[in-house]
């Protein structure tokens, strides 16, 4: 067996495995079933190309997507890796089959519908086979964010070629996923590994939505070379677009429904410049190597903690500073929870846990990083000194009480009003609407005053995100399930303030 270090030197000229790679590459030269958990850009296809060369037989790679996998196939031949792909878009099958038949190549690029089938099966069993590589391996977990069934056929497959190792990969998976890939795809606890996840040159910065565009724009105006904004919908990317373009900041749209070559043209003018803003959805990104993005900006919540971290990992894979901002609003999660109430219910725990672990980011008065590394399986220090919240603690203050009235006020109003509204009631704002609705003589009618009337809008954002309170289909308010606790005072709730004032003085002074 040629050893990995020379293939690595001399087929990929590079000079030294990087992170966990010449872990997994050994384990996997041993003949032993492994996971391994890479984030984007660590480098998961060299794990399995550089067995393929030093092993006898043929790598099956399983990956999920076509495109991705004309990609990798183009890369793996660029450095004289004998490669192919199978697929249904393939014209040249018959001379495929042929050369894996005879044993002429170290790599085959399958889709998943096509491994589990008995053909492939039958072929499968008429050359040498060195290793399985399940790319995208979180696919075969219900409980992970990107489920296909096809994956789940993959195991009598694996299992009918017993002998030959298999590595599993994939760059998104929290603990659970992870512990069911293990199950899923026959591989022992001790071959997990997971490489380390941290940016430590990303500072992160998590904040309500008060104006989007503003606040991207106060953004971009301290923040120099290129950036990625991306925004929810395709009507959003052109709104943002146009009004960021408004500062002469060289700026262009990304999204689905551009047509193909204008969104080539882009995505092209985004790589070749230092200063360009692309105004995207989550299509943009994937597959784009720009080292130097120095920010990344979510203008809405991302889907997942996974999503968050692949898509703020795109900044500063240079090693430079670069910075990462999210502006959430509460209603960003109400909507989330409407979506998950519309998936298979087999699939909604998963859903629900992945919402409810952003909650935990967005509300934090601590760490970013740690929450994020944690999430991951990593163990973090309590602060890293590059987060928002690590930068400038925020005062967090129990606002339970001010929580109570806020319910309590829904409560008596008949559960069918806006925040707009029950704001009033509480603060005793008088209206024809209270009056018509006799809500003046309620015992909550002016029962918040002061320096509390500050904390009702954060108090109504914290109770939506934690599902206290839920918005009907017209506005109104009501109950959720975590609403009880807090009205019997069984639970708190915290209040993460933002050191706002400090954030204006700061703009002052740089103008
Ligand atoms: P992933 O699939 O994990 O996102 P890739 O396999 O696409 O990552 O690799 C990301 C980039 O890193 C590629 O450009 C690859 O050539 C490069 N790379 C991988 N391993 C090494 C290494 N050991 N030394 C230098 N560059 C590497
Ligand atoms: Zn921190």
């Amino acid at each position: 067996m040629t050893d990995p270090l020379d293939i690595l030197h001399t087929t990929f000229g590079f000079s030294d495995f990087r992170g966990v790679q010449r872990q997994v590459v050994d384990r996997v030269l041993g003949g032993q079933n492994t996971l391994a958990v890479m984030p984007t850009g660590a480098g998961k296809s060299l794990c399995y190309q550089v067995p393929s060369l030093a092993l006898d037989g043929t790598c099956v790679v399983v990956s999920p997507l076509i495109a991705l996998m004309h990609d990798q196939l183009r890369a793996a031949e660029a450095v004289g890796i004998r490669a192919a792909t199978l697929t249904s878009v393939d014209e040249n099958r018959e001379e495929t089959i042929q050369r894996f038949r005879a044993g002429q190549l170290d790599l085959l690029y399958v889709a998943p519908e096509r491994a589990s089938g008995e053909s492939f099966r039958n072929l499968l069993g008429q050359t040498r086979l060195s290793l399985f590589a399940i790319d995208e391996a979180h696919c075969v977990s219900e409980w992970g964010h990107d489920f296909r069934p096809d994956y789940r056929l993959l195991r009598p497959l694996l299992d009918r070629f017993g002998d030959v190792p298999r590595l599993a990969l994939t760059a998104t998976a929290d603990a659970h996923t992870r512990a069911d890939i293990l199950e899923q795809l026959g591989i022992p606890q001790e071959g997990l590994i997971v490489a380390g996840f941290d940016r430590p040159n990303i500072r992160y910065t998590i904040a309500p939505r008060e104006n989007t565009t503003r606040q991207i724009l106060d953004l971009l105006a301290e923040q120099p070379g290129p950036g990625i904004v991306y925004a929810q919908t395709r009507a959003g990317v052109e709104k943002l677009a146009e009004k960021l373009a408004e500062t002469g900041r060289p700026v262009l749209p990304y999204h689905a429904g551009l047509d193909p070559a204008v969104r080539r043209r882009n995505q092209a003018a985004f790589v070749a410049s230092e200063e360009m803003v692309v105004v995207a959805t989550v299509a943009f990104g994937m597959g784009i190597d720009k080292p130097d993005v120095r920010f990344v900006a979510h203008a809405g919540l991302p889907k997942s903690i996974e999503a968050y971290y692949q898509e703020t990992g795109r900044a500063g894979r240079d090693g430079d500073p670069a910075v990462a901002h999210l502006f959430w609003g509460a209603d960003d999660f109400a909507r989330a929870r409407q979506r998950i109430g519309e998936v298979e219910p087999g699939r909604q725990a998963g859903e629900r846990a992945r919402l409810t672990a952003l909650g935990a980011l967005v509300e934090t008065a601590g760490c970013r990083r740690r929450i994020l590394l944690r999430h991951f399986g990593e163990d973090a220090p309590e602060t890293c000194g590059n987060c928002d919240n690590c930068l400038s603690p925020p005062a967090a203050i129990d606002a339970s009480v001010t929580a109570q009235k806020f319910l309590s006020a829904v409560f008596r109003t008949g559960m069918m009003f806006g925040v707009g509204y029950i704001e009033s009631v509480l603060l005793g704002q008088s209206s024809e609407r209270s009056l018509m609705n006799g809500h003046e003589q309620l015992s909550v009618f002016g029962i918040v005053d002061g320096e509390e009337a500050a904390l009702l809008k954060p108090v109504a954002r914290a109770l939506l995100l934690r599902d206290a309170l839920r918005t009907n289909a017209h506005g109104g308010l009501e109950f959720g399930p975590e609403a009880k606790a807090l009205l019997k005072g069984q639970a708190e709730l915290k209040l993460v303030l933002p050191p706002k004032r400090e954030r204006r003085a700061k703009r002052g002074r740089a103008v």
